[in-house]
């Protein structure tokens, strides 16, 4: 039987561990981080989303402040609501929350928030410093799983690890940082002729694709190290993620479930990205 990898433990550690530096620090209580959070339109899930992360914010000491954009705000609306927040010196943080609506160029508004103000690490020049291995704001899933990883001591020096999924929040930036820690990756997606044997063949197996029952444990190495990112919805309502946690639970030797492995681990490294953007430090390799 599978260690599960205990997301929801580490994430209130790291939570802990946040809201202890600011209260220790008389510089961070007189003066708390400062997150904004930008939300365009009325999208049920994003305005949960950031409700969620404004809550988890005021726990720690961190600050947040909220902006409602309707949905049919105009690019230049956007940028220039951006443009005030980068001005700023009181914003240390700026989250825009996804997906936009269709009319709006996601990347050009991504790009329009300052790099050192990047809580999510989606710009260009911070996803440049990722993939060179480089010191910089890392998105905050895969930063999340590999703390998870480093947590249990896992090791993934030379491991062969398959990562399912290749957008630009999870997939691709988790491919990038564990082949800066010396794993052999592969990244597949869903024109990828034969998953099943690249399934069979990793060490670590990380699913990002959003298909609920694409992992099956009769697919998987024995002793695998299974992450499942996907967080799909049942008719019911129920939470599941891509893997058959039933069946991989027995066949792998370590897994995160769903829910309690990787999502609490986003919003905890959310604020740790927050409280090192405003102390103006970068993350080392
Ligand atoms: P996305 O942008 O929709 O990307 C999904 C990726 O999976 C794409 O690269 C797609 O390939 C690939 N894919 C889809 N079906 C596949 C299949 N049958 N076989 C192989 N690859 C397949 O989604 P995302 O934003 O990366 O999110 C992925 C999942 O993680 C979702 O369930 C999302 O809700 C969840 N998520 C969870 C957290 C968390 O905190 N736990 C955070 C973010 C996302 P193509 O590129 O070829 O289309």
């Amino acid at each position: 039987m599978a260690e599960i990898l205990d997301g929801k433990a580490l994430a209130q550690k790291v939570r802990q561990e946040i809201k202890e530096i600011i209260a220790a620090d008389p510089l961070l209580s007189a003066r708390p981080p400062c997150l904004a959070l930008l939300l365009v339109g009325d999208n049920e899930a994003s305005t949960h989303y950031v409700a969620l992360k404004a809550k988890m914010a005021a726990k720690v000491g961190i600050n947040t402040r909220e902006f409602a954009l309707p949905a049919a705000v105009s690019e230049s609306a956007l940028v220039a609501t951006i443009e005030e927040l980068n001005n700023d010196p009181a914003v240390d943080a700026i989250l825009l929350q996804l997906p936009l609506p269709a009319h709006i160029n996601t990347p050009k508004m991504l790009m329009a928030i300052s790099p050192k103000k990047d809580v999510d690490g989606f710009h260009p020049y911070n996803v440049g410093l990722l993939h060179m291995g480089l010191s910089g704001i890392q998105p905050c899933t895969p930063r999340g799983i590999m703390a998870l990883l480093a947590e249990y001591k896992i090791n993934v020096s030379g491991k062969r690890a398959l990562v399912i999924g290749r957008s630009n929040i999870v997939g691709t930036p988790m491919a990038a940082l564990l082949k800066r820690a010396d794993a052999t990756v592969t990244l597949a997606h869903s024109k990828s002729q034969n998953l099943r044997e690249l399934i069979a063949e990793a060490d670590i197996v990380v699913s990002a694709a959003g298909k609920a029952g694409l992992v099956h444990g009769s697919m998987l190495k024995s002793g695998a190290i299974v992450i499942d990112v996907g967080q799909n919805y049942g008719s019911d309502g129920t939470l599941c993620g891509d893997v058959d946690f039933i069946s991989a639970e027995k066949k792998a030797a370590y897994i995160t479930p769903v829910p309690g492995g990787v999502g609490p681990l986003t919003i905890a490294f959310l604020l740790k990205n927050a409280l090192e953007l405003r102390l103006g430090n970068d993350q080392e390799k």
